[in-house]
């Protein structure tokens, strides 16, 4: 039994604790605020709460709204140099994982030279360390899922290559997270579940991965139980705040399980499909997955207590693993999001083996988190069970 914990993010969580911000210790004097390229964050007035928030605080800030659904490397490149352009010296974000990851990413190349990819591990990276410390960055949520303003990762996508991957160093930590669970009450009911769905696979693959610890287990079953038990209730309801909080807080404890452990190859599957169809939400690429990819573990017999927990976490009964399976069809159906489909985003099943070597290519090291080896032939299986 041995295991590393550092997960230094201070995280303000409670309904309200936006309004707060604003006597939190802020990094610095002029922040680059980072948002997304839609218009909802400035519809329901959240831009304008974060705006205020700095005003009290007597920073300055420049917005940057260049982000993108699945950020890319040059959403990345351009945002560090406007950063740089107006002298910012820290970054908030405010939004979900999409706008989260750019800040990190943003944050690193503001004070690192060349180019993201220079350092990116795995696929065509380069893999070189970051020389300096990234500009500190504050991370809200706007989202329950991925759980990155408690984590050190962000995922950007390179678009010549398709190559989404996830990057991070111990330094990239947001300082402050706030996790406000009224800034999600307007997620429609669609997005809550992929984002939900996305929290949940993050404690699955973390409880069953190579290096899952006695920590990373605490957060990994409060998690899954969590979204157990208020997910539905959260997509029938998005005004339900008890729900809401439940949710955004299995978000949490998922996200700081991702600093603690790695999860597995279920995500670079994932990434794989949606490197290629930027068009596909992560937490619906992760659904379609999900059914064979735990029906092959649970069939391979090496982690049969592990799924057995999991099970009981969702509410059942059970001594047998094929039962977390059940499970989690069982949610799915309850969420309305068990019948998503492949085909309705552009992929084909004739290009399934090229995802399969995208996926080894590039998130790799995930596979080697598996609890039993996943054969390029098991994986093509999963792929093409998966496929409607
Ligand atoms: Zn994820």
């Amino acid at each position: 039994m041995f295991f590393n914990y550092f997960a230094p993010a201070r995280i303000m969580f409670g309904k309200g604790q936006l309004n707060h911000l604003y006597a939190s210790s802020l990094p610095g004097r002029r922040a680059l605020l980072v948002v997304s390229s839609g218009r909802s964050i400035r519809e329901n007035g959240y831009l304008g709460r974060v705006e205020k928030q700095l005003d009290l605080a007597g920073v300055s800030y420049v917005v940057y709204d260049n982000v993108q659904p699945n950020p890319t490397q040059s959403n990345v490149m351009l945002g560090s140099a406007f950063a740089n352009r107006n002298a910012c010296d820290f970054v908030v974000a405010l939004g979900g994982g999409s706008v989260m990851d750019a800040a990190k990413a943003i944050a690193c190349m503001a004070t690192n030279d060349g180019d993201l990819w220079d350092y990116v591990t795995g696929g065509s990276g380069k893999g070189k360390p970051f020389l300096n410390a990234p500009l500190p960055v504050v991370a809200i949520t706007t989202t329950a899922g991925t759980g990155s303003e408690v984590n050190q990762w962000a995922v950007i996508t390179r678009e010549e290559t398709n190559e989404k991957i996830g990057m991070g160093n111990d330094k990239v930590f947001p300082v402050i997270a706030v996790v406000d669970p009224e800034l999600m009450l307007t997620v429609p009911p669609e997005l809550t579940a992929y984002q939900g769905f996305d929290a949940l696979f993050h404690a699955t693959e973390g409880y069953i991965s190579k290096s899952a610890s006695p920590v990373s287990d605490l957060f990994a079953l409060k998690a899954i139980a969590l979204i157990g038990s208020s997910l539905a209730r959260t997509v029938r309801n998005g005004l339900d705040e008890d729900a809401r909080a439940d949710v955004a807080l299995a978000n949490t404890l998922s996200g700081m399980l991702l600093s603690i452990c790695r999860i597995t190859s279920e995500h670079s599957m994932e990434h794989a499909l949606s490197a290629f169809h930027p068009a596909l939400p992560h937490g619906a690429g992760l659904l379609m997955l999900s059914r064979a990819y735990y029906s092959h573990f649970a069939l391979s017999g090496v982690c049969d207590e592990k799924m057995i927990a999991m099970a009981k976490a969702l509410g059942r009964q059970t001594d047998t693993a094929a039962d977390f399976v059940d499970a989690l069809v069982a949610l799915q159906e309850d969420c309305g999001v068990a019948d998503l489909r492949m085909s309705d985003y552009g992929i084909r099943k004739e290009a399934l083996p090229r995802y399969v070597k995208n996926a080894r290519e590039t998130m790799g090291e995930l596979f080697e988190m598996d609890p039993v080896p996943l054969s390029d032939a098991d994986c093509l299986s999963i792929f093409e069970r998966s496929w409607r």
